[in-house]
């Protein structure tokens, strides 16, 4: 067993039984299954968007190439410079090169998921330049030191009172402050932030091709104003987020809201198509767009598992999940947790490495059920644990136990070849091993039914 699956075993063992930890994540997500549970009943027909939004990226995904070349071009002629970048080493090399030749000492920077992929706050801070989140999730996770742990709600881990608690410590802010009060100091602290920093940097919920422009999504307008304050603008997306036209905005909009709050709409739905023109007077003077593989076109090539590139990452699938739920966002040590993430991580990282996440599903089947753009989640990690297999990847003792199950297993007479004792020294094996030290099951009879059923006949 390799090092991220013996840490994924182990984290899960000791979070599944956390309590405070449970009753949290109980808390907000069945606050967020209640807002959607509302914002679906606003569809007259939610299924038939949800089959129109699959369509759509499935035909992207046939196309990706010639979009991703229109939105290029489109781009350029707004007179922003496009960067395509191999991976989060390439994405890196090029933000740290724009941050240098705009003598850059501070960035404010929104909520996005592909500047985590590519561990941005790392890469800039080791140029001496400060990055400062200014989603109040991914503030609030910045100063605790932590990741985000959820691709929508970075901070659901946290109580309110585990927030003030944070705050009084960091900022010495009074103890047991309201959620109210912290999020005026947080926006006191992040409006000077905005109006200091020489560079802001987004990520993008869609690329638009025929208009070369970026759609951005958000909730509080610190996205609205990472972009336009600054006199930079560097947008960090990957190559799947791109859309034929702005006219399919109006479908999916309301169906990332919908799915990823509950909202018909989220707050703010911006497009940003280039830096200012001349006749305008405000907004940045340079716009800059990275678009990101990063493991996309290794992704692109499976047969199967390229359609979970139809993502739109509005982090149903995780709030749907009984794993997830259960193990937390940490557990995953991946940027992307729960059933997508479980999909694609080991694409985008280490296959060998990332495989395990695939086996951590019960193909419950409710991810699919509840994916705006009906991904087929649970079939696809089976794809994964197949290729898994086919590449020999399963540990020697997987492989000897599976043997040993199938031929037990194929038969009665297999099964009563060894007696009631013997089964349960495999049991405690199997318990010590896999189950884990929390769970126990059922002691095996010393004779089998079919020995019982012949004696009592
Ligand atoms: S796989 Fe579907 S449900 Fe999960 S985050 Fe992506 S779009 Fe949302």
């Amino acid at each position: 067993m390799g090092k991220e699956s013996k840490q994924f075993l182990s984290k899960s063992d000791d979070i599944a039984f956390d309590l405070k930890h449970r009753d949290k994540i109980k808390f907000n997500i069945s606050r967020y299954d209640a807002a959607v549970q509302k914002g679906e009943q606003r569809y007259d027909n939610i299924e038939l968007a949800r089959l129109r939004a699959a369509q759509k990226k499935r035909n992207v995904l046939a196309n990706l190439y010639d979009y991703l070349l229109e939105f290029e071009n489109n781009a350029k002629n707004n007179g922003s410079e496009v960067l395509w970048a191999l991976d989060e080493k390439e994405a890196i090399n090029y933000v740290v090169d724009i941050l240098k030749q705009n003598n850059t000492k501070l960035v404010v920077k929104s909520k996005s998921m592909t500047t985590e992929e590519i561990e941005f706050n790392h890469g800039v801070e080791a140029i001496g330049v400060k990055s400062v989140e200014t989603d109040l999730g991914e503030y609030i996770v910045q100063v605790a030191g932590e990741k985000p742990y959820h691709i929508v709600t970075p901070a659901m881990h946290k109580s309110k009172e585990d927030i003030a608690e944070l705050f009084h410590r960091e900022f010495d802010t009074p103890e047991h402050s309201s959620p109210e009060f912290l999020t005026n100091f947080v926006r006191e602290q992040l409006r000077e932030n905005f109006q200091d920093a020489e560079v802001g940097v987004t990520g993008a919920n869609f690329l638009i091709a025929d208009r070369g422009a970026i759609a951005v999504t958000e909730n509080e307008g610190n996205a609205i104003m990472s972009a336009s304050f600054p006199k930079v603008h560097i947008v960090i997306a990957g190559i799947e987020k791109v859309i034929p036209s702005y006219k399919d905005l109006g479908l999916f909009w309301p169906l990332l809201s919908a799915h990823g709050t509950g909202q018909q709409m989220t707050v703010y739905n911006s497009i940003y198509s280039g830096p200012k023109k001349d006749i305008e007077v405000d907004g940045p003077e340079k716009m800059f767009i990275i678009l990101l593989d990063n493991g996309r076109t290794e992704l692109y090539d499976q047969k199967h598992q390229a359609e979970s590139l139809s993502c739109i990452r509005c982090g149903a699938c995780l709030n749907g999940c009984p794993i997830y739920k259960n193990i937390g966002g940490y557990t995953y040590n991946s940027t992307y947790s729960g059933p997508i993430g479980s999909v694609i991580t080991p694409h985008f990282k280490d296959f060998k490495d990332f495989k395990h996440l695939s086996f951590a599903c019960s193909l419950c089947g409710r991810c699919e059920e509840v994916c705006p753009v009906k991904i087929p989640l649970p079939k696809l990690l089976l794809y994964n644990r197949k290729d898994s297999v086919e590449k020999g990847y399963p540990p020697f003792a997987e492989k000897l136990s599976t043997n040993l199950s199938s031929f037990v297993l194929s038969s009665r007479s297999n099964i009563d070849l060894v007696s009631g004792n013997i089964k349960n020294f495999g049991k405690k094996l199997v318990e010590h091993k896999i189950v884990g030290s929390k769970r126990k099951l059922p002691d095996i009879p010393s004779k089998s039914f079919s020995k019982q059923w012949k004696k009592r006949k």
